[in-house]
């Protein structure tokens, strides 16, 4: 008899984080909003929702699925009608954000899909967080004690809290306060009924930029792709310990905390997270992933007729991989676009099934050579396996696997879901066991140095540690607020 849970066989990835956009007072702020979270699609795929403040109020339409899914024209039409019904006589004070998730933190429950909208003493506020903190159970113990009531599991509620505790708000800067008591990932949107605050943690973990629109509207988005969509014009990063403030007033920027001396942005969103036509923390992503490929080649070379990448994910890197090599680039895996998160009975053969749907391997490509493939990570490696099998039964000669970035080894604590350890092919197993494994005949990962050494500002802090283990934030050390040592940097207003 099989087992009757089901496994998502199919989705042997790393889990997407979050996105979050933000339009101040546009009268399409709405449509806008729904068009940067459509772009950041790829960065989160469980549920998906826009907050709208209007007249003082905020409005907000939230579920679970794809953003075109919950943000149907019905909703859309809702919302709007709702954000514009007052701009005649109150144009002012009008704005939206966004988030399309996948739930790192917390569980994919309903009442966990975001923006977060809650009514504190002085109105209300809703927020959009990409990243994941690593003091919040810490936090929700704490203020739990102190008779806070959490309606949510997600670590996101803890701002809102924070930000409501007679400690933060009576703050001259409650937000820059509250900010300061959180340890680990955060690019995040909050808010108020008279504007949004949008701002990055001191690491700068995760992408957050700063964007204008034709009329001057300032827009707020995880990734320049989607300032791209919204026809919004890229102005900079937010900076890492940066508040940026969109208001009537125009944009503001104060500091809550200096950036920390070695930044951690998450060197993950080239190899795999960010959309390739993206431009993240300074470098454009589709050429950072060619030139992986390109160091893959210098450091594992091979014989071979062809490069093939696996769709779509490792497409850059054996383009770089194959211009390097001189070796002829082939497209022999054909992906079935319309497969999505398939979820079958865990037997082998239902396993073999479900990789045979999603790739096709082209046999006449393959057929009697010698076949590089390259893709951009490893997780399990359950599935790389099956795909393996596949293009051996297809008639390939040889088949030599390059990694276009290092073994992941390590659990991700900033707002990466790779897997627990054990589940990790690469933790504590070699490449030689991985490679027998596989079925291959040579595997060869890309090294930590060669895949810094293609970063532009390597030297300027990278996050790598999936890779080493060597972790930017103590993970076992939640409560201690390293961030409020430096938060002594005056604050600034640059208009
Ligand atoms: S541990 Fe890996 S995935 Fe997580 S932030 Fe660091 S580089 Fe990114």
């Amino acid at each position: 008899m099989t087992r009757s849970v089901p496994l998502p066989v199919l989705d042997d990835s790393p889990k997407e984080e979050c996105g979050v956009v933000a339009v101040w007072n546009h009268p399409d702020a709405v449509h806008l909003g729904y068009l940067g979270l459509f772009a950041l699609q790829h960065r989160g795929q469980e549920a998906a929702g826009l907050a709208a403040t209007s007249n003082g109020k905020i409005n907000s339409q939230r579920g679970q699925g794809l953003v075109s899914d919950v943000l149907t024209p019905d909703r859309l039409a809702l919302l709007d009608n709702y954000y514009n019904k007052d701009k005649t006589s109150h144009p002012q004070n009008r704005g939206v954000i966004g988030h399309t998730r996948y739930s790192t933190a917390g569980g994919s429950g309903i009442e966990n899909i975001q923006p977060l909208v809650e009514t504190m003493f002085d109105g209300p506020i809703a927020v959009a967080h990409n990243g994941n903190l690593i003091n919040a159970d810490a936090w929700k113990h704490e203020l739990s004690k102190r008779g806070q009531i959490f309606h949510t599991s997600s670590d996101t509620e803890v701002m809102i809290h924070l930000l409501a505790s007679p400690d933060q708000r009576d703050t001259p800067d409650p937000t820059a306060a509250m900010l300061r008591n959180l340890q680990g990932a955060f690019s995040l949107t909050l808010l108020f009924k008279d504007r949004i605050e949008a701002a990055r943690d001191p690491w700068g973990f995760r992408p957050l930029v700063l964007g204008k629109l034709d009329d001057g509207s300032p827009v707020v988005a995880s990734e320049t792709v989607a300032l791209d969509v919204m026809g919004a014009e890229f102005i900079r990063e937010i900076e890492p310990g940066e508040i940026v403030t969109l208001s009537d007033e125009g944009v503001s920027t104060r500091r809550f905390a200096a950036p920390a001396t070695k930044l951690a942005r998450c060197i993950f969103e080239h190899v795999y997270f960010a959309n390739p036509a993206s431009t993240v923390f300074g470098q454009n992503v589709l050429i950072s992933r060619e030139r992986f490929g390109a160091q893959l080649a210098i450091e594992s070379p091979v014989e071979a007729d062809i490069v093939m990448p696996m769709p779509d994910s490792g497409r850059s890197a054996a383009n770089g991989f194959a211009h390097q090599s001189g070796i002829p680039y082939r497209e022999g895996i054909v992906p079935n676009r319309y497969v999505g998160r398939t979820f079958i009975k865990p037997t082998q053969a239902e396993r073999a099934a479900a990789v045979r749907l999603k790739l096709n391997v082209v046999s006449e490509i393959v057929q009697g050579k010698r076949v590089i493939i390259v893709d951009d990570s490893i997780v399990r490696g359950t599935t790389t396996r099956e795909k393996m099998k596949q293009i051996r039964e297809a008639g390939a000669k040889e088949i030599h696997v390059r990694i276009s970035c290092p073994p992941i080894t390590n659990p991700c604590f900033f707002g990466v879901d790779f897997a627990t350890p054990d589940q990790l092919i690469a933790h504590e197993r070699s490449i030689e066991e991985i490679r027998k494994f596989l079925g291959v005949d040579s595997l060869h990962y890309l090294s930590h140095d060669g895949m810094l050494s293609v970063m532009n500002n390597a030297d300027t802090g990278y996050c790598t540690a999936c890779f080493t283990g060597d972790y930017p934030v103590d993970p076992s050390r939640p409560l201690a607020c390293e961030v409020s040592a430096k938060a002594q940097t005056p604050l600034m207003n640059n208009g």
